[in-house]
């Protein structure tokens, strides 16, 4: 089907299109109706239906790929892969299932898991959806202060944890993180549910507190528990946002929108069916890794690749290995990992048979032209930019090339998905802007299946945070963007992020974009500093790709042409610092807001996610130097 057709029978006759995808899923109980609105701007879809996620990603598909592989869970670090068919999925589930049930864990209580990305922790994902209990991904390595935070907030009935984590060869302990964690937390859960690597011989447990899942799995093995079926608008779990602009958000995510949205997407976003295999690079502790290392290709009857390590490491290749080995048709990573890539030897790519390999899905930030032309180049396929958030849960920008693939245009992620009704609209006036203006992107309520659905027991911050900025009741992304006259939508960056240069705005990502033109730079991190003249001037840190040779000064100026041809004089750097690392959040993201802190000798703001604190005193030591 055409891509047009789909998208404006969406839009259209809402509640028929979502009855007919609502077809993909197996529901206990059919809904009795498909939207209602009755309260905006919360929406609840499938109203009195009853599903569960556990039994349409496993169960469902025991009868007709009971033997295909479901998961394979590859750790880079310890040399270790795990292959799972279904019905060895369909085991370890129930008997995951039938140690929180005989932890005392039920329907509606929350479960915070904390692990690095082993096949554990989509077990435990599973089994809490299996038993209707809510869980709370933590990305694993967050500080025990992230985890301290989380867990007053989700508060849960259990904490499942491991003993460590690795990263590039090393063993990053978690327990004693954990261990922090629960000594600040405010109501600490009585239990914590430790998956013993065998990483860490120095690991001490708490007696009565601290349990051992190997020797419980052991007890309960082969055990069988029954589905518990949920109303579709029941939590189905809690995901925190990346903390990019502020204190994270406890993002709240129904069952049966959430299964519905899965099953449409896996096929026609990402041209996943039954029997394919989808290897998406991302920890379950994202969205991305929440909807399609777990959820959506499971749902979709598919092969999904877990991988636990870094994109380099043992060595550049290990992806691209990975796909030729198991014949994967749809790859999906970010583009920081994929800058990380093209900081190497291009030959790398060329290095195994990729025939498989259909799409490269990108996700997560603004993905530069020179990156998306070096894998693409690289790799022989398309690259497809898929613009979303934590609260979407899925892509609501992107080409759909499980429909058709519109033309690639590179620096746009393409057009709205199924269901959202987007404008681009006047920041000040909320009047929707003619093509190639720009202005905050928002969606039209009622938001689609598979969005969230509010804020963790706190519906004022939901409406708060997200719908209270302009006069019309519009969900803000808090984006800036672009529209061209053929739909194609362009992300300019953070609306915090704007640069407001002589009554000029310009969006970072424009200039970012521009000084990554310069064959020189692998990456780069534009914000805004305050000028008595022009109101503000863009600064800019860069870093280089290996073995460059030119000097930082060379490279700089030739940065700054690099935008002056690009957007003209009126963007034209202030500075430019060259330096070896940019501060980011754990997924990845720059934390430019820590950038502009530095620039300003401001306070930071909370700086929890940040990833490595040693590149902010890297860019302290730059700003020291001067440019
Ligand atoms: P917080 O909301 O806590 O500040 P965050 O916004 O970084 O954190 P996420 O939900 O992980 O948390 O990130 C979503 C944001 O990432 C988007 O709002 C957008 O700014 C950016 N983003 C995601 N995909 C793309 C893309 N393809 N192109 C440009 N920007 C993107
Ligand atoms: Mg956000």
């Amino acid at each position: 089907m055409r891509y047009e057709e789909f998208y404006q029978r969406s839009i259209e006759q809402p509640e028929a299109f979502w009855a007919e995808q609502a077809q993909r899923i197996h529901w206990h109980t059919p809904p009795e109706r498909i939207l209602d609105v009755s309260r905006p701007p919360f929406r609840r879809w499938f109203v009195g239906g009853t599903t569960n996620l556990c039994y349409n990603a496993v169960d469902r598909h025991l009868p007709a790929r009971g033997g295909q592989l479901a998961l394979v869970a590859i750790s880079s670090e310890t040399g270790i892969t795990r292959e799972l068919s279904y019905r060895d999925l369909y085991r370890e589930v129930n008997t995951f299932a039938a140690v929180l049930t005989s932890l005392g864990v039920v329907s509606g209580d929350r479960v915070v898991i904390y692990l690095p990305n082993i096949a554990e922790a989509v077990f435990a994902m599973l089994a809490c959806a299996r038993i209707g209990a809510i869980h709370s991904v933590v990305f694993g390595g967050f500080a025990a202060h992230n985890l301290a935070l989380r867990i007053d907030d989700a508060e849960p009935a259990l904490l499942i944890a491991a003993d460590a984590g690795m990263r590039g060869g090393k063993v990053i302990p978690y327990k004693p993180l954990v261990d922090a964690a629960l000594e600040e937390a405010k109501r600490p859960p009585p239990r914590v549910l430790m998956i013993d690597r065998g990483l860490d011989p120095q690991m001490t447990r708490v007696a009565g507190r601290d349990l051992d899942y190997a020797s419980l799995r052991a007890s309960y093995e082969g055990a069988e528990v029954p589905v518990e079926w949920l109303e579709s608008n029941e939590p189905s779990y809690l995901l925190y946002t990346s903390g990019t602009t502020g204190k994270p958000k406890g993002i709240q995510r129904d069952v049966g929108g959430y299964a519905v949205a899965m099953a449409m997407s896996i096929e026609t976003i990402f041209d996943i069916k039954p029997g394919q295999v989808m290897f998406s690079t991302s920890d379950v502790g994202w969205a991305v890794g929440h909807s399609y290392n777990v959820y959506a290709p499971l749902i979709g009857g598919a092969t999904s690749l877990l991988y636990e390590g870094l994109p380099a490491h043992p060595d550049p290749g290990i992806w691209w290995r990975l796909c030729e080995r198991y014949g994967v048709r749809s790859m999906f990573s970010s583009p920081t990992a994929i800058r990380v890539l093209k900081k190497q030897d291009a030959s790398w790519l060329k290095k195994y048979d990729l025939s498989r390999l259909k799409w490269l899905f990108l996700a997560g930030e603004p993905l530069d032209e020179p990156t998306a032309h070096w894998a693409t180049d690289g790799l022989g396929v398309p690259v497809i930019d898929n613009y979303w958030q934590t609260e979407t849960g899925w892509p609501a920008i992107t080409l759909m090339p499980g429909l058709d693939l519109k033309q690639v245009k590179f620096g746009s992620p393409g057009f709205p998905s199924p269901g959202y009704r987007m404008k681009v609209i006047d920041e000040v006036t909320g009047e929707e802007l003619p093509p190639n203006q720009k202005g905050v992107l928002v969606f039209v309520p009622p938001l689609p299946p598979g969005c969230l659905t509010t804020v963790w027991r706190n519906d004022e911050r939901y409406v708060a945070s997200y719908f209270s900025h302009f006069k019309e009741l519009l969900y803000s992304s808090l984006d800036w963007a672009i529209r061209d006259e053929n739909g194609y939508t362009t992300i300019l960056g953070r609306t915090d992020d704007v640069i407001n240069v002589a009554g000029h705005r310009l969006g970072t990502r424009e200039i970012e974009e521009s000084v990554a033109m310069h064959p020189a730079c692998a990456e780069a991190a534009v914000i805004g500093m305050q000028d008595e003249v022009k109101w503000q001037v863009p600064v800019v840190f860069a870093t280089l790709r290996q073995g460059v040779t030119e000097g930082s000064v060379d490279v700089a100026k030739g940065m700054q042409q690099c935008v002056v041809d690009q957007l003209g004089k009126i963007a034209r750097p202030a500075r430019i610092y060259v330096v070896n690392a940019l501060p980011k959040t754990r997924s990845g993201k720059l934390l430019r807001r820590s950038l502009q802190a530095l620039v300003h000798h401001a306070d930071p703001g909370d700086l929890s996610t940040l990833d490595d604190p040693g590149a902010l005193e890297e860019v302290r030591r730059a700003l020291e130097r001067g440019p």
